[in-house]
């Protein structure tokens, strides 16, 4: 199983850690051990002084594909679930300085959080509205109506490079309004969906 994450993929966020919007989505992946899942406790990893929550929209992955050309790309989502993208920005900024890879930054253990999945029917698919809130208040809002690359762009160009497989996981990437966790934090992941809000995920930060 694959954890593939897309970064910058909502303008607004590219603009607030002053990088520029891509254009071409910017891939990397976390390494299944990074999972977090059954609403468990994020414990923030002592190697980080500047850990930060970043809300997702993530995609199941329903069929393995390669190449996957437009016009069937759909077929290959049938739920989402919301997640975090967990990452060390002292880290993170670090490697980008020397040009290195992320992954230390990105990757580690529990980096990952996954809600329960539903089916993509119960959203408008080309515009899912999310929420998260850091100790009951709004910290980011998202509208995946707002994403640079569209969930069918994002299987179309990554299946060229990875065969994906059933189970995959790809995070879609995080809209303005990520920050720093501290212990005690407590994180909740709303999903709007036709039948109301559905409060999906849930993290405390330990
Ligand atoms: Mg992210």
């Amino acid at each position: 199983m694959k954890i593939i994450c897309i970064g910058r993929n909502y303008a607004d966020h590219a603009k607030e850690l002053n990088n520029a919007v891509p254009s071409k989505p910017m891939v990397f992946m976390k390494p299944p051990s990074a999972l977090l899942v059954n609403d468990k406790p994020f414990y923030i990893p002592d190697f980080t002084q500047d850990c930060h929550y970043e809300l997702e929209v993530v995609l199941k992955i329903a069929k393995n594909g390669r190449h996957v050309q437009p016009e069937f790309a759909k077929d290959y989502v049938k739920e989402i679930a919301l997640g975090i993208d967990f990452t060390a920005r002292d880290l993170q900024s670090e490697c980008k300085k020397k040009g290195h890879p992320w992954e230390i930054a990105k990757g580690f253990d529990g980096s990952a959080v996954l809600s329960n999945f539903v089916s993509i029917d119960t959203v408008n698919r080309s515009a899912v509205e999310f929420q998260m809130l850091k100790n009951g208040a709004v910290v980011q809002h998202g509208n995946t109506k707002d994403l640079i690359f569209t969930f069918e762009d994002l299987i179309c160009y990554v299946s060229k490079f990875f065969k994906l497989q059933m189970g995959d996981l790809i995070y879609t990437g995080t809209p303005a309004g990520v920050g720093p966790v501290a212990i005690g934090d407590k994180l909740e992941g709303v999903l709007f969906t036709k039948n109301g809000n559905l409060d999906l995920l849930k993290c405390e930060v330990k």
